[in-house]
């Protein structure tokens, strides 16, 4: 039997996974009870949300956010950062093992960071957290304890309290996690060829690009494939930069490995030649590479080879965003922008908010394993944004909520005005105003 539903959201414009139309999306107990006809009778004492013209998205999922709290909160915490993700339209997001202080690698470092998130978030934060060399012991019990799955690095992190795996290490950690069913997402360069790459310090950006080439990426890639499909195993890449790497992740997938590949929005709408020297807000690693690189990410988002785009928003505080990109903190703030980013640049390709919907809440509600998230149907958590897709904005970095107002997007006009976001049934941020926090912390249930 269909509850009664409390809520009733209307537009001309839902995207549900059947595509976009007219429908009415009725709520009840913060869960969606069915996506009905738009001009279906709503039950009576339910409230109606008319929506008109503006467009109802499941809310997104951002499964690559490094929020530093406890230890480095100055450059980021769990309420400025959940604040900038709810405008932004995201509604859940899983924070990253790194840059806190302690990092998540022990069931007791995961602990502290429930606790300095609880109370604090306005949408719901879930958790991965990562290995180590050294902390294979660590990798069950912090499955057990609701971890989503573990990140490793094959190349310097940039802090000292997260190193490294080299092939053998990643070749234990895959096999112990894989033993336990567990996902591990990689962030791969090869530490070899970026150590051959010339290095410069420096304004100039051609220098930074330099040294981060994109056959590391690829090496890095290739290695991760072979040692994945010697076990089977699945693996995730992380914010894949370079197209090049993209016909070895066709080739594995085409052989049936269980992989999948996120991108981020900087890599799609930003390029090399136009980031100005000593403007390191758009230093990250990899790095944004030249205007032609973006062809293949786009064809590969297309066609499937890529599947989902996240922020990996890697903020600090401005002043380690110094003129010279070798020592500059490498990270993009791009929580509450990524929608419009992205969508900005997706419609100028002909794709559709259903496109978009696909790649930043679907597929990484899917990634994650979080059933009830990323789409607009019965069962799911009633968590959506609004956006009015036909409007502009120009940004403002006065206007983010994230702690340090630093962004590669300043002043840049930008398509897709969030209107709202709503949160298993209540609205928790409209025009800029926020209310309590009602975010909850998720546990990997799959
Ligand atoms: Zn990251």
């Amino acid at each position: 039997m269909v509850r009664v539903s409390e809520l009733v959201l209307r537009s001309t414009r839902v995207i549900t996974p059947e595509g976009t139309r007219a429908a009415s999306v009725a709520v009840a107990g913060g869960t969606i009870t069915a996506v009905l006809p738009h001009d279906a009778d709503a039950s009576p004492g339910a409230r109606i949300e008319d929506l008109g013209d503006d467009v109802l998205l499941p809310g997104l999922v951002d499964t690559h956010v490094h929020i530093n709290e406890p230890g480095r909160s100055e450059w980021e915490g769990f309420r400025t950062a959940t604040r900038a993700a709810a405008a932004g339209g995201i509604t859940t997001l899983i924070d990253m093992p790194l840059n806190s202080l302690p990092p998540t690698t022990t069931v007791d470092h995961l602990r502290t960071k429930q606790e300095a998130a609880a109370r604090a978030i306005h949408v719901d934060v879930g958790f991965w957290g990562g290995a180590l060399p050294g902390n294979a012991g660590d990798l069950r019990p912090l499955h057990d304890a609701g971890v989503f799955g573990f990140k490793a690095f094959l190349s310097p992190s940039g802090v000292t309290e997260f190193p490294h795996l080299d092939q053998e290490q990643l070749a234990r950690t895959l096999a112990e996690i894989t033993g336990f069913g567990g996902l591990l997402l990689v962030h791969a360069e090869d530490p070899h060829q970026l150590a051959a790459a010339p290095r410069q310090g420096g304004p100039k950006y051609a220098d930074f690009l330099a040294g981060r080439p994109r056959a590391a990426e690829t090496t890095a890639v290739a290695h991760l494939l072979a040692q994945a499909k010697r076990l089977h195993a699945r693996v995730h890449v992380l914010h894949l930069s370079s197209g090049d790497a993209l016909p070895l992740i066709a080739a594995a997938r085409a052989e049936g490995l269980p992989i999948t590949v996120e991108t981020c929005p900087h890599y799609l709408t930003l390029s090399a030649e136009e980031v100005p020297d000593g403007a390191s807000a758009f230093k990250c690693c990899p790095p944004i590479r030249e205007a032609a690189n973006q062809e293949p990410l786009w064809q590969a988002l297309a066609d499937g080879t890529i599947d989902c785009v996240v922020t990996d928003h890697s903020p600090s505080t401005a002043d380690l965003k110094t003129a010279d990109f070798a020592t500059a903190w490498g990270g993009i703030s791009g929580l509450q922008l990524s929608l419009p980013v992205v969508w900005t640049e997706a419609r100028r390709r002909g794709h559709g908010l259903d496109d978009v919907a696909r790649w930043m809440s679907t597929r990484t509600a899917r990634l994650a394993g979080l059933d009830r998230k990323g789409a607009i149907e019965a069962g799911r958590d009633a968590d959506f944004a609004v956006l009015a897709p036909d409007e502009t904005f120009t940004v403002d970095p006065a206007a983010l909520h994230h702690r340090n107002q630093v962004t590669a997007y300043a002043g840049r006009t930008l398509y897709g005005v969030v209107k709202s976001a709503w949160l298993r049934g209540e609205r928790i941020v409209a025009d800029g105003e926020f209310t309590e926090p009602k975010g909850r912390l998720l546990r990997r249930t799959g």
